[in-house]
């Protein structure tokens, strides 16, 4: 993002127009919407934004640009049909600290206006920053028609009572009321066109959860997939944006962090390599203090709670604790980078069966059954197992495995960088080496990984 979108409070404040003509009128209205007091300078200006310049108690000033004209404004806009007064009106004003936007001339810009969607207090912005103009306009369109008419009155109307809401609920039940208020038959009402109504229900409405008691916290257990946020369930998405505090590691990925409610507080639990990583015991009763504070509480992790991601014993501890939780599976990273790497798990020609397996050393050393993991047409997959590649491909070939099976490492799986090597279990640690594979990896043993010629599909 090399634009920050901003809302600017332009009530009451001069802004200058340079020009006269029908992209200045456009940038008038827009100015005139956000309340602002317009000045135009100009040889000749349309009848609208002479209207426009009226109805903002601002002055039309008949002649050409002056720099003086920039004293004492806030804001200037230019947009002259003479490329060079537009350079002139955009040094002056970045001499002076002043933003300028120069219509069609991002290189003389301090900033652009996005495409707008409105809804009465509601302001959507587009921006691509000036980059594809065409596609903020495409998706601008495609915005309007998700968002009701309806939307700018309930908003109107929760600016009137924000105030007595924030007087009459503690913050931990205030969300929740706002949550019904968007989403239940006040939305009804405002759609019939029933405004009192509509705001008297919610007075009412107010009353009564004045009464209630003071909710209880909860625990979100959400698998947040394997990196691609495209990956997440409905009902991920929806309990991030409920959330008061976040929880999660290393594995949970920058974009489908950026998804929980902004202002959540984070809070890292992950490990790195060199350094500590909080003890279990302390994350456990870290999600039960929070919960019981009243807080909703996210405790997210990469790919499925449940698979090799200790969610059971932390849960155990909120159930120990009479803490309520839910639990939301996530895609898992065998799954994850299985289909985007174009290995199916299972296939009738390869395999029946797939197992799930860590490959975490303990003490340097791998405890499995082995003599199970060679049997036929069964797909093998390593979690955790890049460091331990070399004694699981050893082993592996010790208790019988033909040497030539295929196998693949999968690192970084299902995002922008994903990796895929392939080889046999007898060279993939070499290869490892070679190519310089990071965590996260997963590695895939069998038959089925000779598929991903024919079906690889992602980059
Ligand atoms: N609960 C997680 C697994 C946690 S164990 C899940 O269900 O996916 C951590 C291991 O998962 C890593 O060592 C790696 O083997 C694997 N892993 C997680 N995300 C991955 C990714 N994007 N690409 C490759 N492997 C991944």
């Amino acid at each position: 993002m090399r634009y920050l979108p901003l809302a600017f409070d332009l009530k009451n404040r001069p802004c200058l127009i340079v020009g006269g003509g029908s992209i200045a009128t456009r940038k008038a209205r827009l100015l005139n919407k956000a309340e602002a007091r317009l000045l135009v300078v100009a040889p000749d200006i349309t009848d609208e934004l002479r209207q426009l310049v009226l109805a903002s108690g601002g002055e039309y000033i008949v002649g050409r640009y002056r720099r003086d004209l920039l004293e004492n404004v806030e804001m200037v806009v230019a947009a002259t049909a003479d490329s060079d007064v537009n350079a002139q009106v955009s040094s002056d004003a970045r001499a002076q600290r002043l933003p300028v936007n120069v219509v069609d001339s991002p290189q003389l810009c301090t900033f652009t206006f996005p495409s707008i969607v409105e809804r009465g207090p509601l302001a959507i912005g587009i921006s691509s920053g000036g980059s594809a103009p065409v596609l903020t306009r495409m998706l601008r369109a495609q915005i309007e028609t998700l968002l009701s008419p309806g939307l700018g009155v309930i908003a109107e109307l929760a600016g009137l009572v924000r105030d007595r809401v924030k007087a009459a609920l503690p913050e931990a039940q205030r969300k929740d009321f706002w949550h019904w208020v968007f989403n239940g038959p006040i939305v009804g009402e405002v759609e019939r066109g029933h405004k009192a109504e509509a705001e008297q229900a919610l007075l009412q409405e107010l009353e009564r959860w004045q009464e209630r008691p003071a909710p209880s916290g909860e625990v979100y257990l959400v698998g947040g997939g394997p990196g691609d946020p495209d990956l997440l369930t409905f009902r991920a998405l929806r309990l991030m944006q409920q959330a008061d505090v976040v929880l999660y590691d290393r594995l949970v990925s920058s974009e489908v962090l950026e998804l929980v409610r902004r202002d959540a507080e984070r809070i890292y639990v992950g490990k790195m390599k060199q350094f500590h990583s909080v003890p279990q015991d302390d994350i456990n009763q870290l999600l039960v203090d929070l919960a019981k504070e009243g807080k909703k509480v996210l405790r997210l992790k990469g790919g499925d709670p449940f698979v090799f991601g200790r969610g059971g014993e932390e849960m155990d501890k909120l159930a120990e604790a009479g803490v309520p939780f839910q639990v939301v599976p996530g895609i898992t990273a065998a799954i994850g980078c299985s289909a985007y790497a174009g290995i199916p798990l299972t296939h009738r020609d390869h395999a029946q069966s797939v197992r799930f397996i860590t490959g975490h050393l303990k003490q340097g050393d791998l405890v499995l059954p082995w003599q199970e993991l060679i049997t036929a047409n069964q797909t093998l997959v390593f979690y955790m197992g890049l460091a331990g590649l070399p004694t699981i491909s050893e082993k592996l070939i010790a208790h019988g495995m033909n040497v030539d099976t295929p196998a693949a490492l999968v690192e970084k799986g299902t995002t922008r960088d994903q990796r895929v090597i392939v080889g046999t279990i007898a060279t993939l640690p070499e290869l490892a080496e070679t190519h310089k594979v990071g965590a996260p990896a997963l590695t895939i043993i069998g038959g089925v990984v000779t598929l991903r010629e024919s079906l690889g599909w992602y980059q």
